[in-house]
């Protein structure tokens, strides 16, 4: 059985509506090529098609198969840039690698989109923007400067009040919304898997049930060693984020998990499908415990924030999603979930990806901060022009950091999920 679908709370829906993966047998024996990759998310994918369209021979290994990380899990939103406003990218990396950086990632989604067209990749894709819903006069009162610094750089982006909101979210609840046409949605696992069988297609070789024990370099290479064999290449990515293992405890343990989950509906009916979000933007508000919620190509309302479905947790963040769902629409009170599931965000302290060199022509680029469908793909080509000789590693706006234990780490993810029970345990009562 495939680890996706042993856990029904791991992938969800997505394990359930996604195309079938690829064939990726497990590593048995040695083998040599020119890149090693190690992990099968959309970095890690991203930089394998890229490799081998580039006709580099590349071997990817993954712990379990393509997706299983956050890949898998995540709400499916394309999104143009990071959480964070344009002018503190600027602040943090300087005007000249900031805008750069705004440039590369606010084309993320068109360039998602293209590689998805390119490649025939089947995943539900939704080209049609996204929503930030403003709550309260703080969150329009962000929005505003979101939309004042986008628009600086000419991006397409609209502030819209209230009533233009409500005619796209198909709920008056928002005192409005950013509408950013760069973005829109992808069913996550599909196109992840789309990203596996194009770099298959490509030449690369994918190893799943392969998780990388030992990395070495002998003076010449890179030396992996996975259970049922070992791999050796000049080249190597690391491309875990936050699934990777005990493999670069280093490079694990520099980012805080953050836990959040998703509950689908049942497809709604007709009239439903035709009020709740009938553009198919996908949307979140500006709550800081945001809420998240989308639609998929059946018809199934996906809403999800921040928590995990185990414990205690399950039944608050359940409760608390019935309670938003029917804030949201007063006849969504009644539609049965029809799966729930959850997976772990990595976050970094500036809230902006790393890149690290990790000893000879090794890097890793990771830290999306619940972003990492657009920069994923995109750091990915990156560093596969980097290896490919393409592209100098300055060419890629992030600035190397060394690899550093984030501050109080498990003290922060006890307290991300204790604070999101709390908050669900009271939200939205009546
Ligand atoms: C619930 C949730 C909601 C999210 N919502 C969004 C969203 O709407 N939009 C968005 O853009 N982003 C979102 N994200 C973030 C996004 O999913 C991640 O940023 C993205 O998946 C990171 O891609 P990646 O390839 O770097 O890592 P991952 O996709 O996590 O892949 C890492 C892979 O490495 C493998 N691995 C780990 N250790 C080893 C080892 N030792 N050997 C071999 N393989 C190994 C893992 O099994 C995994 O498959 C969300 C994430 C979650 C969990």
């Amino acid at each position: 059985m495939s680890p996706l679908t042993q856990d029904p709370r791991s992938h969800g829906l997505w394990a359930r509506s996604a195309p079938p993966a690829p064939e990726t047998p497990s590593l048995a024996g040695e083998a040599q090529v020119e890149a090693l990759v190690i992990g099968a998310g959309y970095t890690g994918l991203s930089a394998a098609l890229h490799l081998a369209e580039g006709g580099m021979r590349t071997l990817v290994l993954e712990a379990e198969e393509p997706g299983f990380g956050g890949a898998g899990r995540n709400v499916g939103l394309v999104n143009a840039g990071m959480w964070v406003m344009p002018e503190a990218v600027l602040e943090s990396f300087g005007p000249e690698r900031g805008e750069a950086l705004l440039d590369l990632l606010g084309a993320g989604p068109e360039r998602v989109f293209r590689l998805i067209a390119r490649h025939g990749i089947s995943c539900e894709a939704v080209h049609a923007g996204t929503l930030h819903c403003g709550v309260g006069r703080k969150g329009m009162a962000e929005l505003q400067e979101r939309e004042r610094q986008w628009k600086a750089r000419g991006a397409d982006v609209e502030l819209l009040g209230r009533e233009a909101a409500a005619g796209l979210v198909g709920s008056g609840i928002y005192e409005g919304a950013l509408l950013d046409r760069r973005a829109g949605t992808i069913q996550p696992l599909a196109y992840a898997r789309g990203l596996a069988g194009a770099a298959l297609a490509a030449g690369a070789r994918i190893c799943g049930g392969s998780p990388a024990l030992e990395a070495r370099h002998d003076g010449e290479a890179w030396i992996v060693r996975t259970p049922g064999g070992s791999a050796r290449a000049p080249r190597l990515i690391l491309a875990t984020d936050a699934y990777g293992r005990d493999l670069w405890p280093e490079a694990a343990g520099q980012q805080t998990r953050l836990p959040y989950f998703n509950f689908a509906t049942a497809p709604l009916p007709e009239a439903l499908r035709a009020q709740i979000l009938p553009q198919r933007q996908g949307a979140w508000d500006t709550k800081e415990v945001l809420t998240s919620f989308r639609m998929d190509a059946a018809g199934r309302l996906v809403v999800g924030s921040v928590g995990a479905l185990q414990g205690i947790g399950a039944r608050i963040h359940r409760d608390w999603a019935r309670r938003a769902m029917a804030a949201l629409h007063p006849d969504l009170a009644e539609i049965p979930f029809e799966a729930e599931w959850f997976g772990v965000i990595g976050m970094t302290d500036d809230s902006l990806p790393r890149l690290h060199r990790l000893g000879p022509q090794a890097l890793a680029i990771c830290g999306y901060n619940g972003r990492g469908i657009a920069p994923g793909t995109v750091f990915g080509a990156a560093l596969a022009a980097h290896l490919l000789g393409d592209l100098p590693l300055e060419g890629i706006p992030l600035p190397e950091k060394p690899l550093a234990q984030a501050p109080c780490r498990a003290l922060r993810e006890g307290w991300y999920e204790l604070g999101a029970q709390m908050l669900h345990a009271v939200e939205k009562r009546l």
